[in-house]
């Protein structure tokens, strides 16, 4: 037996309780985790909470990462004693994840822990850290380079915002972190933010166009944000647009896109392909100040996971939760 949060669904509604899970009752997959930490990112809150239809199965144990020891396998590239990483691919969603201390999974689905990390510090950037630096990697691939002008990361006290403003910043871009939280402005700025903008300034209908403000966006907000920073874009502007944190709507005009050039990248970490996750966690092991993790990440055990992740769907967590499983 071992401890995991399990997700369950009755007509009254959405159920997650931390209990004992018998082992026999793992889903199908060629390696099994004796999980370490897991994480919580927006997604998790979701699905615990039953505030977005992220899970598809029930009942579900949540957790999008993992990190963890391979306890047995029968994947050829990973052997009993590794330390392997997970983001994404559907677990916690459609397959039982990483808020347990046991998972089991598909071995194509892992990548080895980068030894530039420990345990710990690679589920402290988790998929939001990965997703912000896919967001960078998605500015550089469009031609962004620091010469260019202002990048602007919307939801910067959040998870993806805040590895967002500390990769960007250690690559020399100038950074305007927009929050909606000001009591978060040191902190924004001890990440590497120059200047912290008033969410407000974004969270109303604007016009089609405005003044031309920023090189390069990060967008984890979605909704009246993301059409207010696509209007805000300079000439041949690039926005990378992750998320959802202010809705799912784009009430926004094509006139950033066919007057400016403005370019709408859009970046997806759980079905990205394994190549570029791969690059994706090298470019973070060389990009990113290991010190910041301790700035950006607070830690949290099992038993805590369920009210934190309310709290973090309120917009009340300040960067990335870590969860120890195993307390
Ligand atoms: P967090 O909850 O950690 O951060 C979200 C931040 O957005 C908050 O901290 C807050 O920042 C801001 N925010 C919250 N609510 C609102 C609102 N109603 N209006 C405007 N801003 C708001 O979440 P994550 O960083 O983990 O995820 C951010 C988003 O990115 C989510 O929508 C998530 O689903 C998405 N995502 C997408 C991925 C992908 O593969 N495409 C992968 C990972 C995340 P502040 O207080 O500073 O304003």
């Amino acid at each position: 037996m071992f401890q995991g949060i399990v997700i369950n669904k009755d007509d009254a509604g959405y159920h997650a309780a931390l209990q004992s899970i018998d082992e026999a009752s793992l889903p199908a997959g060629d390696v099994t985790i004796r999980v370490q930490y897991s994480t919580l990112n927006y997604k998790d809150g979701l699905a615990i909470t039953g505030k977005g239809p992220v899970v598809r199965k029930f009942p579900m144990v949540p957790g999008i990462d993992l990190v963890g020891q391979v306890e047995a396998s029968a994947h050829a590239d990973y052997a009993v004693g590794d330390t392997v990483v997970l983001n994404g691919w559907g677990v916690g969603e459609g397959h039982w994840g990483g808020l347990a201390q046991m998972a089991r999974l598909k071995g194509d689905w892992l990548v080895p822990l980068p030894s530039a990390f420990t345990p710990r510090q690679a589920m402290a950037i988790g998929t939001a850290g990965y997703t912000a630096m896919l967001c960078v990697m998605a500015l550089e691939r469009h031609g962004v380079t620091p010469d260019n002008g202002d990048i602007v990361v919307t939801g910067a006290a959040g998870g993806v915002g805040s590895v967002a403003v500390a990769l960007l910043a250690k690559l020399g871009y100038r950074v305007v972190a927009v929050s909606g939280r000001a009591s978060e402005a040191d902190y924004l700025k001890s990440l590497g933010a120059v200047e912290v903008m008033d969410r407000a300034e974004l969270a109303s209908p604007g016009k089609p166009l405005a003044r031309e403000r920023w090189a390069g966006a990060v967008d984890v907000v979605g909704s009246h944000v993301l059409a207010n920073v696509c209007a805000q874009m300079r000439y041949d502007g690039v926005v990378a647009a992750c998320g959802l944190a202010g809705g799912a709507d784009l009430p926004a005009t094509v006139m950033p896109f066919i007057l400016r050039g403005v370019t709408l990248a859009g970046v997806d970490s759980v079905m990205c392909p394994r190549p570029r996750r791969l690059e994706a966690w090298q470019r973070l092991a060389r990009d990113l100040e290991i010190d910041r993790l301790e700035t950006i990440s607070t830690e949290i055990g099992l038993s805590e996971a369920i009210p934190v992740a309310a709290q973090l769907l309120e917009g009340k967590v300040r960067g990335r939760v870590i969860v120890d499983v195993n307390r």
